[in-house]
């Protein structure tokens, strides 16, 4: 039987096992230190994982979810402007949301960290300070890449794997970009081009989102394993219920539940929260008490505020000839040009983009591997049968391209995590409400991002082009903004050094703690953020 019970001695207790709370586990267990990290979910047998494809592949067969979320455990609110699907944009389990993650990871551009926000408030660090620590996180989490970027930030070591090879389709969309001078690019990516880390090269099932069962794609279960095998202690099913200080405002203890229906009080000489940009701020609202009326580590008022995701925009045809392949699980190709200088204007051999002189967030531009809709979930869905159902099939499969993007938000005060205490979880606590919406900068952004697929696709000579704009736009399920950096303690929830300005034993390893959003996919910047966390834990320790 598990035991569930707390270590008698513990130097860290990092609250939860994504990629944020197992490299941090690892890298203090690594230094000799007693680590215990507790785990809300369950820890998921990686001999299941076939099984779980299966489910995602063929639907008929019962629930899609493959991880299990939802229900009273993973209750939740949206009652803002726009409905947030929060329970599509997280796993509670070992390893967290990147079992389910697409694995895009690049680094942020240098005008990321310069970026202020509206109220004024600006990062506290640079890219150069983080950036041996993404070098460190590119060869954790194992990425494939190219250096053909002219739009990234510097780098001096190349990627710790070779990239993918482009797909046909990446060919097609390169000809039409060099007439009108968009510029193409890789993909940097956390899944294994060759064998790496004991993991084998990637197998090509095309299920990366949600499973993929030959481990070839990262998830943090990986530094799970070697965090144990450096002798932390990995609890699952033991979700913190609150944070308790001593009279000093140091936090003492982790109060956490188990599935036996007993609370334990794990203590620990330093906490790390680790809970994802949603949960991490409504824990420590959870942690309210009368020295901390507000919420734990909330003298600014910013925890739960703010909160960011990144807006989907996208533009797909059809072609009068065939793109030539199957969906590929993962995206090959994508352009950064739009990034520092969204409204820049382009010049190629044969055409332009045209300039636009409004104020606009970031846009990265993305070229899917996608030929058309899946002929499962057509055949599933549809009426018909034999001959007619294969002339369906036939007809709607295989020439259809698409460009997707991601667009930046501006973090405003009212977009934000807030307890619904008129809905509780199994445990009897109040659940986190995710009240989010567009702003009109934001809105811009992603008919700017229309623009330009459009014009893409026009230039390939694509027909029946339809849109993803501001109106049908989704969150890219990346969680931002909710416990702030900052030099401002009146303004933010942590310090550089990723330390709450309140709570001198408590730092927090997160997106969450981003200032702005940018517009690239966050997970390298969050492992390189956890591994800066480590090093100043450790340094307190
Ligand atoms: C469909 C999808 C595709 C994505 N694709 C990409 C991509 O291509 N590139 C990219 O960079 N990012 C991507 N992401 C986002 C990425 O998964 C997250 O940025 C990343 O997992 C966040 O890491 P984390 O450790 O901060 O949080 P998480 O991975 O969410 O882990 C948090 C953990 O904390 C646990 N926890 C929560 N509350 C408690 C509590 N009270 N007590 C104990 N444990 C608790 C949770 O159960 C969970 O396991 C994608 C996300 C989704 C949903
Ligand atoms: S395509 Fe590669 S990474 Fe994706 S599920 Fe298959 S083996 Fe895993």
């Amino acid at each position: 039987m598990t035991d569930r019970t707390p270590s008698e001695r513990a130097d860290a207790c990092v609250v939860g096992s994504g990629p944020a709370g197992a490299l941090v586990a690892h890298r203090l267990a690594s230094d000799g230190y007693d680590v215990v990290v507790l785990e809300a979910g369950p820890r998921f047998s990686r001999d299941s994982r076939e099984e779980r494809m299966e489910r995602a592949v063929r639907p008929v067969d019962g629930d899609p979810d493959v991880w299990d979320v939802g229900g009273e455990r993973d209750a939740y609110r949206s009652t803002g402007r726009r409905f947030y699907p929060l329970n599509a944009a997280r796993v509670k389990g070992v390893g967290g949301t990147t079992l389910h993650w697409q694995g895009m990871v690049m680094r942020y551009h240098e005008a990321d960290f310069e970026r202020t926000t509206p109220d004024g408030a600006t990062w506290p660090i640079d890219y150069a300070d983080l950036r041996p620590y993404y070098a460190e996180a590119e060869a954790a989490l194992g990425v494939a890449g190219a250096s053909d970027n002219p739009f990234a930030p510097p780098r001096e070591e190349p990627y710790p794997l070779p990239p993918f090879e482009p797909s046909y389709s990446d060919s097609l969309f390169a000809e039409a970009c060099e007439r009108l001078g968009v510029v193409t690019h890789s993909v940097p990516n956390a899944r294994n081009s060759e064998g790496y880390d004991g993991r084998s090269a990637c197998v090509g099932y095309g299920t990366c989102q949600p499973v993929c069962p030959s481990g070839a794609k990262y998830d943090a279960s990986v530094h799970v394993r070697k965090a144990e095998n450096e002798g932390a202690r990995v609890v699952d099913r033991a979700p913190v219920q609150r944070l308790e200080t001593d009279g000093d405002g140091r936090v003492e203890t982790a109060v956490y539940a188990t599935p036996d229906g007993a609370e334990h009080r794990q203590t620990a000489r330093q906490f790390v929260l680790a809970c994802g940009g949603v949960e991490t701020p409504r824990l420590l609202l959870l942690s309210q008490s009368s020295d901390h009326p507000d919420g734990l580590a909330n003298s600014s008022g910013a925890v739960g505020r703010y909160f960011m995701d990144h807006c989907y925009a996208g533009a797909d045809g059809r072609l009068d000839e065939e793109t030539r392949q199957n969906h590929v699980g993962f995206i090959t190709t994508e352009c950064h040009q739009f990034y520092d200088d969204p409204g820049r204007a382009t010049q190629g051999t044969d055409g332009s983009v045209p300039r636009s002189d409004a104020d606009l967030s970031p846009i990265k531009l993305e070229f899917l591997n996608y030929a058309g809709p899946s002929p499962v979930e057509m055949a599933l869905s549809g009426e018909e049968w034999g001959d007619d159902l294969r002339d369906t099939l036939e007809a709607a499969y295989g020439d259809h391209v698409g460009m997707g993007g991601l667009v930046g938000q501006t973090p405003r005060p009212e977009n934000r995590v807030t307890l619904d205490t008129s809905t509780t979880d199994d445990h009897g606590n109040p659940v986190p409400d995710v009240q989010w919406s567009l702003d009109a900068r934001t809105r811009r952004s992603i008919e700017r991002a229309n623009e330009i697929q459009t014009r893409v696709l026009t230039e390939m000579g694509a027909r029946a082009v339809s849109t993803v704009g501001p109106d049908e736009t989704g969150p890219a399920y990346h969680h931002m903004g909710t416990t702030r950096m900052g030099e401002d303690p009146e303004k933010s929830v942590v310090d550089a050094r990723l330390r709450t300005h309140d709570v001198a034993n408590l730092s927090i390893a997160s997106s969450s703690v981003f200032v702005t959003s940018g517009a690239l996919n966050p997970t390298l910047t969050i492992a390189a953020l956890a591994l800066k966390t480590a090093d100043h834990v450790r340094a307190d320790l």
